[in-house]
């Protein structure tokens, strides 16, 4: 390598730019926009990873190396056999926010257009499907209207179950240099206190699952107040009245708001009474209202705040999703949930099936959505899937009822995994095959600001590994549609995927980039970052989306959600009376396959512990270091006690990273409940009812 080469890093839903200079050295890209030459520690220590040790190098079928050949030969076959003795929905995806958006639209592809079923879907469904849920309902597409700068010029911003601090840091570094130098204020909603709280203006340490309530009440009150904007609301909304009703009845008055999420009213009077004076506030909102049982209705309740408010998709003012994942958004784009359809249609929306069957020229177009994640591991287990391809995910450790997935592995009569390495699912499979990795492969990722950027590769894979999308469109051929599956290069893939986005759609859809259907090769190679959507003839990147209206719903109006509460999906009682709740590390990154290899990433938390408040952990006899068996109605672990003055009383908080590879105790999902979102299937990673027992120091 002679020049540096411009890549995106392959952790979180910030999107860095990332620099790899001719010396071996990674830096960040000054000029990428997301990230302006910063990187966080994991960012940093991205040079660490890139070690072909331990990689995987050839493909094997039932555990013998075998040729990439004899390898798509038999996934073809078992597909095609299966599909022919059990129907489409007998074959499954089960794919990953780390695929490139290429490697989506092709697995989308053969899924929905040529297999014939809807049975693709994600473990971004475990990271951002509530939002994706309520984006939809509230303005009839899956937009995020906002921009990373939005948190540079707000007055106010709300943080929502975040630890933007661990989980996005260089977004957190930027909105910290922001408060620096304008005195912005900030609030935080989360009921742990985090790194991210201790530098509020006010935290708010609510219930676990009472997010509903408290935006409830705060939409009540901005109407009590006369904060609303009627105007904007007249112009560009529906459904309010019937909001706001069932928002009352929720929260009639501050005492019931206080009463349902355990929070001291005025506390709840201060931040409503900042909220409703700031003008410029943006709500940023992650895992922890997205992974709940209620957490399309929690997404709901902070849109509708905002919608009541007027304050969308204008400077500093508006309602953030901020994803886990680094390609999540690109997921979403192409249709890699289940529910979706492709670009950003969906099944149910008038003429759209039609659409994607005649510009895929797709024989076996699905009818209908398929499984999403919890339920297509059930499927499994009980024999409905039969034929199962995993690719670039772990889901023998980051599902959710990990021991019943494990189950479902064992029990899958045909299983194929694609990944870099081996892990807890690889073992399960009866075809494994080696992925190109992170500085291998091409192709580009979508940020949570919706911006589309480049991954390149700047070193040889090792052994035979190959592209996903490259070994998806290898089984695509050999399955008999040619044709369909004949690109050559990542880039012909994007500009198929551009074609589609604006195929027929007559200037409505709201993700369109349709300017991008025509790019050169050299064009992709030289592509710079950019936010969608970019129509055909535009010239310059998609901009905050909404202050005008022009919501893409049938009437161009945004629709307010009634938002009812709902407790718990399984509250704590019968014999398990604390709350398990799951998440991040600063300096980990999901089950650990890269970050584990690096052992400064380590020193943050060399092992998993559970972490309790003080007061619990005395009323157990537990002590910082200790040991202590954690049981659920799913399963048992024991762990080391941390104590922790941040944690809620009640409830424990176990790091989602440790598996089978690192520690005995294995993965913290073993134990975690598998309730999901009606409207989402999301399932609720943060609330699971446990027991706990202080072992014997020794
Ligand atoms: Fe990578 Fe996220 Fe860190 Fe940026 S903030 S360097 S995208 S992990």
């Amino acid at each position: 390598m002679t020049q540096a080469v411009r890549t995106t890093c392959p952790y979180c839903g910030v999107g860095c730019g990332v620099l790899a200079q001719p010396d071996g050295r990674l830096v960040g890209d000054p000029a990428h926009p997301a990230n302006k030459g910063r990187l966080c520690v994991k960012g940093a220590a991205l040079g660490e990873t890139l070690e072909d040790a331990g990689r995987l190098l050839h493909p094997m079928v039932d555990g013998a190396r075998a040729s990439w050949d004899a390898a798509l030969d038999r996934i073809a076959g078992r597909f095609a056999e299966t599909i022919a003795q059990h129907g489409p929905d007998a074959v499954a995806f089960y794919v990953s926010g780390q695929c490139l958006t290429e490697d989506y639209y092709v697995a989308n592809k053969l899924m929905k257009g040529f297999i014939g079923s809807g049975n693709i879907d994600t473990n971004s469904r475990l990271c951002m499907a509530s939002s994706v849920a309520g984006h939809t309902r509230a303005f009839g597409a899956d937009v995020v209207p906002g921009v990373y700068e939005d948190l540079e010029e707000a007055d106010l911003v709300v943080l929502v179950g975040s630890n933007l601090a661990w989980c996005h840091p260089v977004l957190h570094g930027r909105l910290q240099a922001a408060r620096a130098a304008r005195g912005t204020k900030l609030v935080v909603i989360d009921p742990r206190g985090t790194a991210t709280s201790s530098g509020a203006d006010l935290h708010l340490a609510l219930s676990p699952g009472s997010d509903v309530a408290l935006f409830a009440g705060l939409l009540a009150h901005c109407a009590g107040i006369g904060r609303l904007d009627r105007d904007w609301i007249a112009a560009h909304g529906s459904g309010f009245e019937a909001a706001l009703a069932a928002a009352r009845q929720v929260a009639p008055t501050l005492e019931r708001v206080a009463a349902l999420t355990g929070l001291d009213p005025e506390a709840i009077a201060r931040f409503y009474a900042m909220f409703a004076t700031t003008e410029r506030t943006v709500t940023v909102y992650s895992q922890g209202v997205n992974q709940s049982a209620a957490g399309t209705d929690k997404v709901n309740a902070i849109l509708n705040c905002h919608l009541a408010t007027g304050r969308i998709g204008r400077p500093g003012m508006g309602p953030f999703s901020i994803t886990g994942q680094p390609n999540a958004m690109g997921g979403r784009e192409v249709g890699g949930l289940a529910n979706q359809l492709a670009a950003h249609m969906r099944f149910d929306m008038p003429g759209a099936p039609d659409r994607v069957r005649r510009f895929w020229r797709a024989p076996n177009l699905a009818e209908r959505p398929g499984l999403k994640a919890v339920d297509l591991f059930d499927a499994v287990l009980d024999g409905r899937v039969k034929a199962l391809w995993v690719m670039a995910t772990n889901p023998a450790d980051s599902l959710p009822r990990a021991g019943r997935v494990r189950e479902a592995l064992a029990a899958c009569d045909f299983l194929v995994v694609s990944d870099c390495w081996e892990t807890d699912t690889t073992r399960y499979a009866d075809v494994v095959l080696p992925a190109a990795g992170w500085g291998e492969k091409s192709g580009t990722v979508t940020n949570s600001e919706r911006r589309i950027s480049r991954q390149r590769p700047f070193r040889a894979a090792p052994g035979e590994a190959k592209p996903d999308w490259w070994a998806l469109a290898e089984v695509g051929r050999r399955m008999g549609w040619a044709e369909a599956f004949a690109w050559e290069s990542p880039a012909a893939v994007f500009r198929e995927h551009a074609a589609l986005s604006a195929f027929e759609n007559g200037g409505t859809r709201a993700f369109d980039i349709g300017a991008m259907a025509t790019l050169s090769d050299e064009g992709y190679d030289a592509l710079a970052p950019f936010r969608w959507p970019l129509r055909a003839g535009a010239t310059e990147e998609g901009d905050r989306l909404f202050a005008e209206g022009g919501f893409p719903t049938p009437d161009g109006r945004a629709r307010f959600v009634a938002t009812p509460f709902r407790g718990l999906a399984a509250a704590p009682g019968g014999g398990f009376p604390l709350l398990l709740n799951t998440g991040r590390l600063r300096d980990q990154w999901h089950t650990m396959t890269r970050t584990g290899q690096v052992p400064r990433l380590s020193d943050h938390a060399p092992t998993p512990a559970a972490a309790f408040a003080p007061a619990d952990a005395a009323a157990l006899g537990a002590v910082e270091g200790g040991l202590v068996r954690l049981a659920t109605p799913h399963g048992e672990a024991v762990l080391r006690v941390a104590l922790d003055p941040g944690q809620r009383p009640g409830e424990v908080f176990v790091p989602m990273h440790w598996t089978d590879a690192f520690t005995s105790s294995g993965p913290v999902d073993l134990l975690v409940g598998a309730a999901t979102d009606p409207v989402s299937g999301q399932p609720e990673l943060k609330a699971t009812p446990l027991r706990a027992e202080a072992l014997p120091v020794r």
